[in-house]
């Protein structure tokens, strides 16, 4: 939290209003699925919480929801950078042919495409955008972006996807499934496409804009992996079996109260 001092001041003033506004309690409740950005942790009791939507043992503190959003406006920056390089392609709606507006919010345009997988446990999740490469290129074709983006003293750390292979093969492959069954043959730049070659993986410095960039082809063997990661956590959910810990990060984790005591979700 932040620091009251007497006099009025926008720190104080803002960071209230943005721990109100995310720590209130929801007029909806989110129902369970696999969320892709947690399926690259060796922890499956993690995943198990996260698909489960189990409320986190503690608020979201002022740096953190800080954080999430200067993310979220990386990644928008990031692919304003790609359209303007002309390499970006965005979800369009087939009706209208203009971005679709938020499945959230219905409001505020998305321009990310839609995954589900209901096999694989994924309801809902989104990809940050296509990108194509030209003819003439080592890399012409279309790859899946993912980007994240990092506190400066983090990026010295980013030396591949790591775990974020998970998030990005299973993208790769169930935007290439529907790529071949024509569901973004309206939208131009996709029309009469049907590979997805992989995915390109980029790292922005939140202090400098700079990135790192990882390009990685599909991985059928890999993509066996995480198929079996996920029909694993499945297996747990309909078993209402809590899965084993596995130390991921556990003095960060939402849930390490939950865990100590072996909770479990019944419904
Ligand atoms: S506290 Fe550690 S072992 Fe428990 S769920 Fe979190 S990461 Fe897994």
């Amino acid at each position: 939290m932040t620091t009251k001092s007497s006099a009025f001041n926008l720190t104080d003033a803002v960071g209230k209003s943005l721990y109100d506004s995310r720590n209130a309690p929801k007029d909806y409740v989110s129902k369970p699925g696999l969320k892709p950005s947690e399926l690259g942790s060796p922890c499956l009791r993690k995943i198990y919480y996260s698909f489960h939507k189990v409320p986190s043992n503690f608020p979201w503190e002022v740096e953190n929801i800080k954080a999430a959003e200067a993310g979220d406006a990386f990644h928008a920056m990031f692919r304003g950078w790609l359209k303007r390089a002309g390499l970006l392609i965005e979800n369009l709606d087939r009706r209208t042919g203009e971005v679709p507006l938020s499945f959230i919010d219905k409001k505020t345009p998305d321009p990310e495409f839609p995954v589900f997988a209901p096999d694989l446990g994924v309801r809902y999740a989104k990809v940050d955008g296509i990108v194509k490469v030209p003819e003439g290129n080592d890399r012409s074709g279309l790859w899946i972006l993912e980007v994240k983006s990092k506190a400066p003293d983090k990026m010295h750390w980013v030396k591949s996807p790591d775990r974020d292979r998970y998030q990005g093969t299973l993208y790769a492959f169930v935007l290439e499934e529907a790529l071949r069954e024509g569901k973004f043959e309206h939208i131009p730049g996709l029309t009469g496409e049907t590979d997805i070659r992989g995915t390109v993986y980029v790292y922005i410095d939140r202090a400098t804009g700079d990135w790192k960039e990882f390009w990685e082809e599909k991985n059928p063997e890999f993509m066996g992996e995480v198929i079996s990661k996920a029909l694993l956590v499945l297996d747990h959910v309909e078993r209402k079996a809590l899965p084993p810990k596995t130390k991921d990060f556990c003095n960060w984790c939402s849930w390490r109260d939950k865990c100590a005591l072996e909770y479990k979700v019944e419904a």
